[in-house]
């Protein structure tokens, strides 16, 4: 039924950059004769997944996004992929995206736009728009995303659904294509809260083979799905964010927001303001530490390793030149501009002055939370600044596009877990997303609050 549905939108929206067909329907082939069987199986087996181009998946092409990793099929499966198959779980295919995970559109692609389901000519949030999207469509009911400023949950509020950015380290980054690996995270995209829960259990807890992997059992997270949609809230302490608000937030966007803070008032929270000064910050430290993690995580696509290699039109071959040939052809603009700007800040005598003084207030914002963590169980805001803007938009402005991730960046920036859920329509009748952050390993607190809110 999923892949007749991608037939028949597939043309419109634009999700998928690879269909796996064949294989996904063999899967689910096997899980019914072992059913039938009466084999004991994962609850989500059968249950088809989406997966972010980011992910890499043995036997299927795996790009990024990006022209220089076209034609690349992956020797071996992430550790969260290998997951999803152990539990059964046929992969539709792999999702539309920034290149490298750099966007809040996805017209950073270089395969085209894709499309936000609920306006074909607005934008489906980015990196990961063709997981949010390909979820909206209805044409998976599942999707993995990336995480680094946003990129599963500004995709989320815009297109309607759940994503879920884990606690950093709670879900294995082997296999992800890194673009800065002190604030990846991959996590789920789903259409309701306990279907986020059901899967991050199905791909989080310790891996061997990320040295940052927590080495403890994930909280009960189907469990507080559960006890969240009985919409008692008695005792909990929600702290709104004071400076995650404001000037730059839609008005339809706030009067959401409000709405729901009453909500939860109502089921027996007590909602008070709190303020996490260093915020203000967030974006700026981000565009430092990010682009600079990035810079060195892209050194070695080089037209000798992975996919496109591109030699001189005239000259000697060497090593050199092949590497600047391939690198001119194969990036897009925004990632050669933030490996430039990576470059700078790296450099002796910029240093201390640029990464240096990000990773200082990367320390401040984490203070902010914890200090915020004592006085509140979970922090909310707006997850998205605004509803989808039209495609072109925000293009030709990179300060524009940055700003979108405004609200999302603190998270990974703590490592804290953050979930956005779908928080009704703007005034202009398109989704907005409400944003609960927890602290580090408390990652039920999101499936809690979510599932109550839904
Ligand atoms: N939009 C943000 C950026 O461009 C976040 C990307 C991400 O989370 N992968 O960096």
């Amino acid at each position: 039924a999923h892949l007749d549905r991608m037939s028949a939108v597939e043309p419109a929206v634009h999700a998928f950059l690879y269909t796996n067909a064949e294989e996904a329907l063999a899967v689910a082939a096997d899980v019914d004769t072992r059913r039938a069987a009466g084999e004991e199986l994962h609850p989500l087996a059968g249950v088809p997944i989406a997966v972010k181009d980011v992910v890499v998946t043995r036997g299927m092409p795996t790009t990024a996004g990006s022209k220089i990793l076209e034609g690349w099929v992956p020797p071996y499966d992430a550790t969260i992929v290998e997951r999803i198959r152990a539990a059964r779980m046929p992969i539709l295919g792999k999702t539309n995206m920034d290149e490298f995970a750099m966007g809040s559109s996805t017209e950073h692609s270089a395969y085209g736009n894709t499309h936000n389901p609920w306006d074909l000519t607005r934008i489906p949030g980015g990196s990961g728009g063709g997981s949010a999207a390909a979820v909206a469509a209805y044409e998976a009911p599942l999707a993995i995303g990336t995480d680094t400023g946003g990129s599963i949950r500004q995709p989320g509020a815009v297109t309607g659904t759940v994503g879920v950015k884990p606690t950093y380290g709670g879900v294995s980054r082997y296999g992800l294509i890194a673009m800065a690996s002190s604030l990846d995270q991959a996590g789920p995209v789903t259409r309701t809260v306990l279907d986020a829960a059901l899967l991050h259990e199905v791909i989080g807890g310790h891996d061997a083979r990320d040295s940052t992997s927590i080495d403890e059992p994930l909280p009960g997270l189907v469990e507080a799905a559960r006890k969240g949609a009985a919409r008692d809230l008695t005792g909990l302490r929600i702290g709104v964010v004071k400076e995650l608000s404001g000037e730059g937030y839609q008005a339809g966007v706030e009067a959401r927001f409000h709405e729901s803070l009453e909500m939860l008032t109502a089921m027996g929270a007590t909602v008070v303001e709190v303020s996490c000064p260093n915020f203000d910050y967030a974006l700026g430290a981000y565009y430092l530490i990010m682009p600079s993690e990035a810079s060195s995580n892209l050194a070695k696509f080089d037209g000798m390793r992975f996919g496109l290699r591109v030699e001189p039109d005239e000259g000697p071959v060497t090593a050199e030149r092949v590497m600047a040939a391939t690198r001119g052809q194969g990036f897009g603009d925004e990632v050669k501009r933030r490996i430039i700007l990576g470059t700078y800040a790296l450099s002796a005598g910029y240093y201390d002055a640029y990464y240096g003084s990000a990773q200082k207030v990367r320390t401040l914002i984490q203070r902010d939370f914890d200090a915020a963590f004592e006085q509140v169980d979970v922090l909310v805001s707006p997850t998205a600044p605004t509803t989808a803007f039209p495609l072109g938009a925000k293009l030709d402005d990179p300060l524009a596009m940055y700003l979108n991730d405004i609200a999302t960046i603190p998270a990974n920036l703590a490592g804290v877990p953050g979930i956005s859920v779908p928080n009704g329509l703007s005034d202009d009748g398109l989704p907005v997303g409400f944003q609960v952050l927890a602290p580090a390993k408390a990652d039920d607190r999101l499936y809690l609050v979510g599932a109550a809110l839904e």
